[in-house]
């Protein structure tokens, strides 16, 4: 008998009761994407729910980052980190805009503020750092020298949903923060994702822009896109927002379960829940050290045979990927924690069981190499 599949994450089961009703009335209005009433509906929720002020709903992500740069008329060189999901430099690419990496932190993932003065040129317009894993990149030190040197800041926030970071929303940082709903995500709509805007008239361009540009029926203001999410994609994300709290709660009580079950395991050192902050427990990274018996990949292919997908995020780094690579730049930290970080498995209804084999196969990992093994080879 083979076992279940474990997946890294999985969305959470909306209740299933409540979305026939919903699917009825959009049919019934006649109006299936284009702003209708679920899509206004979800706009707001959110903006209570994030405690934002301006928020505009796109059909995915990497079209919202896209739109942002647009809106914001970024040029040229933008400052971007290389530990992160490929959506962020293309999204660059796809404004002809040429992404301009910094190194990590230290000790952490998210982009070296120290670093970034140095990487500034004539040709640099703005910052695009990420909220790696939903921990608070370093927003005051950035926005300084943002200031200092007149640049714009977009945040991709993709895995930052609902993080509070010294007492406000984390998405409030910066000029625009982009989010993502993809299925891996905290909060999904299957696919979808938002910019959270910070006056009126941004958020009016930005609506323009993800409609093509039209302002009404005969006026087109701008080259705009097709960004625009769908009344199915927007009922999915109000019945995910009812039970948003409890799926971050039971999420928490699974981080928990692994901070007890690694500190007994030498060499796996589990990500610290970041300081001053609400987090959203959206990853469970942990890095793999030297101490531990076995290489990171060894360790990722274990999990595999056990049909537990576990996920190398972020590996290979961005700058590595064919078009960003230069082979006169070393990130040093990003390649180090991307040579040794792996993300085990973390969704609000991963059972015991499943829990328990994935700390089996830990467990197992560790005798092996020690001798003390005694399952079936
Ligand atoms: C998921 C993700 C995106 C892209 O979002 P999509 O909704 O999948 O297009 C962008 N940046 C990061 C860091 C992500 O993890």
């Amino acid at each position: 008998m083979s076992e279940d599949l474990i997946t890294v994450t999985r969305p959470s089961l909306p209740d299933l009761e409540k979305l026939q009703p919903l699917l009825e009335e959009i049919w019934k209005s006649g109006r299936l994407t284009n702003g209708g009433r679920f899509h206004e509906e979800l706009e707001a929720r959110l903006c209570d729910y994030l405690g934002v002020e301006y928020l505009s709903l796109f059909t995915n992500g990497t079209i919202a980052l896209v739109t942002a740069l647009q809106a914001m008329g970024v040029t040229g060189e933008v400052i971007t980190t290389p530990y992160t999901f490929a959506a962020t430099p293309h999204a660059l690419l796809w404004n002809k805009l040429k992404p301009v990496f910094v190194d990590i932190e230290p000790d952490g993932f998210n982009m070296d503020a120290s670093k970034i003065e140095a990487a500034i040129t004539p040709e640099t317009t703005a910052i695009l750092p990420v909220h790696c894993y939903g921990t608070p990149a370093n927003v005051s030190e950035i926005q300084r020298i943002a200031d200092l040197h007149g640049l714009h800041v977009i945040y991709d926030a993709a895995h930052a949903f609902a993080v509070r970071h010294k007492h406000s929303s984390l998405l409030d940082a910066g000029d625009i923060s982009v989010l993502s709903f993809h299925a891996t995500k905290v909060f999904n709509t299957f696919e979808g994702g938002a910019l959270i805007l910070k006056d009126k008239e941004t958020k009016q361009r930005v609506d323009y822009l993800k409609n093509f540009g039209f302002a009404n029926e005969t006026t087109v203001v701008a080259p705009g896109i097709n960004g625009k999410m769908n009344e199915f994609q927007a009922a999915l994300g109000l019945l995910q927002l009812d039970k948003i709290d409890e799926d971050i709660l039971a999420r928490r009580r699974v981080y928990r379960k692994y901070q007890a079950a690694l500190a007994g395991i030498a060499g796996l050192k589990l990500m610290d829940e970041p300081l001053d902050t609400q987090w959203n427990y959206s990853y469970c990274p942990v890095l793999v050290q030297d101490e531990f018996p076995v290489s990171r990949d060894e360790l990722y292919d274990d999990f595999r045979e056990r049909r537990i997908l576990v996920r190398r995020y972020f590996y290979p780094l961005v700058s590595d990927f064919p078009m960003y690579f230069d082979s006169s730049a070393f990130y040093k930290c990003a390649s180090s924690v991307a040579e040794r970080i792996l993300c085990l498995p973390i969704y609000s209804d991963l059972s015991e069981q499943d829990f328990a084999r994935i700390i089996e196969c830990l467990n197992d990992v560790v005798d092996k190499s020690t001798g003390r093994y005694r399952g079936k080879e």
